[in-house]
């Protein structure tokens, strides 16, 4: 069992495992990068995929299944803040403080670097499903003390570090 992530003519899997180190790197780097209410939403998809409050297997989104905004600035914008956050989680912002070591995901973070680069923002679907991206009122800008990282979603208030690992 594993997560799917397609966009455009990419498609990523990831095992459990590796979604959960997904998850991790880029909580990290977006507590860095984000600080825009579509930033949030973004964090709090990543939030979404934990899969220590949400299951096994459910963490999969599709680039098509993300708001990107209004062609033009916006979607530039968004598109740019979220290669901004793979790039840094690539370059092993905050690394140190994980519990593990994760040089297995730096190849992962290059295939969804090279997946949002080549992603055509305009071609999300006009109909998109509010339940796989968060809208602004359910996120907060908000950060887990503790672990000065992110913890955007209003219906969960500790950070993906806070439950229990
Ligand atoms: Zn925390």
């Amino acid at each position: 069992m594993g997560n799917t992530f397609p966009g455009g003519a990419h498609e990523i899997s990831l095992s459990n495992g590796n979604t959960s180190v997904f998850v991790d790197v880029m909580m990290l780097a977006a507590s860095a990068t984000v600080s825009t209410e579509w930033g949030y939403r973004f964090a709090g998809r990543i939030a979404l995929s934990d899969q220590n409050v949400f299951g096994l297997g459910t963490a999969g989104f599709a680039l098509e299944d993300l708001d990107w905004g209004q062609p033009g600035e916006n979607a530039a914008a968004n598109k740019r803040l979220v290669l901004d956050t793979l790039a840094l989680a690539a370059s092993r912002y905050r690394w140190d403080e994980l519990d593990y070591f994760p040089p297995l995901i730096e190849d992962v973070l290059r295939r969804f670097q090279a997946m949002v680069g080549d992603f055509d923002t305009t071609s999300a679907a006009p109909d998109l499903d509010d339940s796989l991206f968060p809208g602004p009122e359910e996120v907060v800008a908000r950060s887990c003390l503790r672990h000065r990282v992110l913890a955007p979603l209003v219906a969960i208030p500790d950070c993906v570090f806070c439950d229990g690992r």
